[in-house]
């Protein structure tokens, strides 16, 4: 069983917080954003996507902080994904699924020339 440390807002195996060597961690509850993934900018974009039609709430926050992402560009940026706890098994098989898929070229369609 997972827990939750609120500094981090991301789910930790073990008593310890390996990020911010917090011990004040919690169990998850419903409604805690946790974090899924760190993702360059434009996959961010996509599984925003790909969550709003799944009807997963989603929030990002940039890894790289505001000022930097301004000076570098902002499609340099890493990006980190948050969904509700109560989503987040639903929201990493997508991820999983996203970046695990095989690329399928399209059909050609009906209506081929
Ligand atoms: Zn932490």
């Amino acid at each position: 069983m997972a827990l939750y440390c609120e500094s981090c807002m991301k789910l930790v195996e073990g008593e310890i917080c390996p990020r911010c060597r917090s011990r004040k961690l919690r169990e998850p509850e419903a409604g805690d954003f946790c974090l899924v993934e760190e993702v360059p900018y434009m996959q961010a974009e996509m599984l925003k996507e790909l969550y709003a039609d799944n009807g997963i709430p989603c929030t990002t926050r940039s890894a790289l902080g505001a000022a930097i992402t301004v000076k570098l560009g902002v499609n340099v940026g890493r990006v980190r994904l948050y969904v509700p706890f109560e989503r987040f098994d639903e929201a990493k098989d997508l991820y999983d699924a996203f970046f695990n898929a095989p690329f399928v070229p399209e059909e050609d369609g009906p209506c081929g020339n």
